[in-house]
């Protein structure tokens, strides 16, 4: 706006300063005027703003013109600027507000200067004119939205042209506005305020023109900034808010998943424990006598190969006792099955406890038989072992009224191998120790017998009670 007013001016200025030499070079006869004529014609034509150029007199006169002359044409003697050269030495142009050579031609911007003769005094006014219309086409070109203002000020404060254009508003004075006193302060600058030709509330920019007495403002309305703004905002938080639902959207299936993970791996190490579990107590159940608890036939089996092998590798001897419960068909007999079910518990209850190492092992041979494996054994360690088995049953103190002793008691056979002998397995030992319970038996039960081939069973010295 600035440069384009200053653009606008200066040229105008120019023209006025080449007539201005013209017209002090020479002494002015009708001859120089007429000379002069054409030069102002071509001028108004070939320079845009430029509307007309008049030359006036020191009385006021017009002496010629870029137009042609009319008997009519007004004087100029009573008006504003020419009282100003008149008055006033400077020989700079002024510029004045806006102003009609009569009320039936256009508003134009008067810019003007005096001439002198060549003494120096006072000889007339040359008056360039810019049409307000022109001012205002110059002004279309900007882009300030519906509410904005531009505005073309002398530095006294008074209005040259505004865009909106009222007519009414040519010439106001603005020179008590906080405006002008902001303007008069500073070059260029910006402020926000309530326009007091509309009352618009405005954001202005403002500054002063290059080498004339002028200021330009451009005025946006704060209320369309703002919608601007708004508009912005809006969508970039709907933007902002629609990223936020998808994220919340995608977030919480991402918890949803890692919940549900979760409680998936909570389920599976449960279940990993639970067949576990099972997988122990079948194993229990494949290795253990439902009745007794005891290790079964199978799990004694098992223990007694192992612990052979073992025996070979260490050179240890191993012991095998073999229990059987005393005309216990008689006691079911007597006493009824469940009974029976429950004495062979007592006599199992008894055998454990009776048997403390851990390497020996008591099970459930079958029926009312029990096995016991002691591995890395003697006779001696065997026999004292089967004395206190022998004597823990007695000392359940069961009634057994079809057993000759009236309790319930069990024989026992021990056999015994030593690893030198190449005939140690498994299969001789439980025919010995079968043996030697049936002995037992024979010879009048509740007692315990040994076999062993390498040791005479009537020199092994058994305790008195057998
Ligand atoms: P012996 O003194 O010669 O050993 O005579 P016995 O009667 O004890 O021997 P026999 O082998 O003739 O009888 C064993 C009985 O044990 C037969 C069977 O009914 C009983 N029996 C075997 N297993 C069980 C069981 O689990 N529960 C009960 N209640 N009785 C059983
Ligand atoms: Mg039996
Ligand atoms: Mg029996």
């Amino acid at each position: 706006m600035s440069d384009q007013t200053n653009a606008m001016v200066s040229e105008v200025e120019h023209i006025l300063d080449s007539i201005v030499y013209e017209l002090e070079r020479q002494a002015i006869t009708q001859d120089m005027l007429l000379r002069l004529q054409p030069l102002l014609v071509t001028q108004a034509a070939n320079v845009k703003q430029l509307k007309d150029v008049f030359v006036y007199g020191a009385g006021g006169t017009l002496q010629t013109s870029s137009r042609p002359i009319r008997g009519d044409d007004p004087a100029a003697g009573e008006e504003d600027f020419f009282a100003f050269h008149r008055s006033n030495p400077s020989e700079r142009m002024r510029i004045g507000t806006a102003w009609r050579i009569r009320p039936s031609e256009p508003w134009v911007i008067p810019l003007s200067r005096r001439f002198n003769d060549a003494a120096g005094h006072f000889e007339g006014v040359v008056l360039a004119t810019v049409e307000v219309d022109h001012v205002l086409r110059l002004m279309q070109r900007f882009e300030i939205g519906q509410q904005g203002a531009l505005g073309i000020f002398l530095d006294s404060g008074e209005l040259l042209v505004r865009r909106p254009y009222v007519v009414s508003d040519l010439g106001k004075s603005f020179a008590a506005t906080v405006l002008h006193e902001e303007m008069s302060r500073h070059r260029s600058g910006r402020m926000t305020m309530r326009s007091p030709v509309d009352q618009v509330l405005r954001r202005i920019s403002y500054e002063h023109v290059e080498d004339q007495p002028l200021k330009v403002t451009v005025a946006l309305s704060e209320e369309e900034l703002l919608t601007e703004w708004r508009h912005a905002t809006y969508s970039q938080t709907a933007i902002v808010l629609a990223l936020c639902v998808l994220t919340a959207i995608g977030g919480s299936f991402l918890l949803r998943a890692i919940r549900h993970r979760g409680r998936v791996e909570a389920y599976l190490f449960e279940a990993r424990d639970g067949l576990h579990r099972a997988n122990g107590r079948l194993e229990h159940l494949a290795q253990h006598d439902a009745l007794t608890e005891l290790p079964n036939r199978r799990c004694f089996d098992d223990y007694l190969h192992r612990t052979i092998a073992q025996s070979l590798r260490s050179r240890q001897p191993v012991a095998l006792v073999m229990v059987d419960v005393d005309h216990f068909k008689r006691y079911n007999d007597r006493y009824g099955h469940p009974a029976g079910d429950r004495c062979l518990r007592a006599v199992a209850d008894a055998l454990r406890t009776t048997v403390s190492r851990p390497t020996d092992l008591v099970a459930r041979y079958g029926g009312e038989e029990f096995a016991v494996i002691l591995p890395a054994t003697d006779l001696a360690g065997a026999t004292t072992v089967a004395e206190c088995i022998r004597q823990a049953v007695l000392d359940l103190g069961l009634e057994h009224l079809d057993n000759f002793t009236k309790r319930v008691t069990v024989s026992v056979g021990i056999s015994i191998q030593c690893a030198e002998k190449s005939t140690l397995n498994a299969s001789k030992l439980l025919q010995d120790a079968d043996l030697a319970l049936y002995r037992a038996k024979n010879s009048g039960r509740n007692r315990v017998h040994i076999y062993s081939a390498d040791i005479d069973p009537h020199n092994v010295k058994l305790p008195s009670s057998v």
